[in-house]
């Protein structure tokens, strides 16, 4: 039998609609730049394709509560996502096996330190203080549903001011596409999370907001930045 040195850390979760199950969250991937009109806000060359980035399990926030403002930035940006939550896994999937092992979706924020990311960006340093801090991926509650995403709109607001708009049939690698570019890359197990990008509007929060998003047929989300 196992002994740990000390006691082990909980495995992060996220609740699933309608179910007293929770979703055990094992990983978290992300996608950049993977709506054209994002692409272009951000300076980029819409030639290039979407790319992976990642956050900690426990970087998650179930909601509804409070978010807190991160450190050591004065530059926090909101990133309205589709998150596709996986119940099995496999590696070098086509998209048609790659789209079979969704369990649901959620609707999630991709929080950004956009200053310590553009910092990195200018360095060509790694981006994990710019993306993958504390608490900087608030979720919603997983709707449990197999197959392709609905194709409806995915919006986010500021104070009831909307900020984010856009298709999630704009996505240039659509769900199962980015499933199986991931599984190229690392193997995929039951409880990965991917954040599948986000669309253009992006910009900054401050302490005291309210932010509230949507994708359309998945859900919703709201939180206050304390
Ligand atoms: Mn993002």
């Amino acid at each position: 039998m196992t002994t740990y040195a000390f006691p082990p850390p909980a495995l992060p979760t996220v609740p699933v609609e309608g179910s007293s199950d929770v979703f055990p969250v094992r990983r978290i991937l992300c996608v950049g730049r993977n709506y054209a009109a994002h692409a272009r806000e951000m300076g980029g060359d819409t030639r290039d394709p979407p790319f992976f980035f990642a956050k900690p399990a426990d970087a998650v926030v179930p909601l509804p509560t409070t978010v807190p403002y991160p450190s050591a930035t004065s530059d926090l940006h909101h990133e309205i996502e589709l998150v596709a939550a996986l119940k099995g896994g496999g590696e070098n999937l086509t998209p048609e096996q790659a789209i079979a092992l969704v369990f649901g979706y959620a609707v999630g924020v991709d929080l950004t330190r956009r200053d310590l990311q553009g910092a990195a960006k200018a360095k060509g340093q790694p981006w994990e203080a710019g993306k993958a801090f504390d608490a900087s991926a608030p979720i919603s509650a997983i709707r449990s549903m197999g197959g392709p995403p609905p194709q409806g709109a995915i919006f986010l607001s500021v104070n009831g001011e909307e900020r984010q708009r856009g298709q999630i049939a704009d996505m240039i690698w659509n769900v199962a596409e980015v499933i199986a570019k991931a599984s190229q890359l690392w193997r995929l197990e039951a409880g990965d999370l991917i954040f599948t990008g986000t669309p253009e509007g992006v910009g900054p929060i401050v302490r005291g907001d309210r932010i509230e998003g949507v994708v359309e047929g998945v859900g919703q989300l709201s939180f206050t930045l304390a």
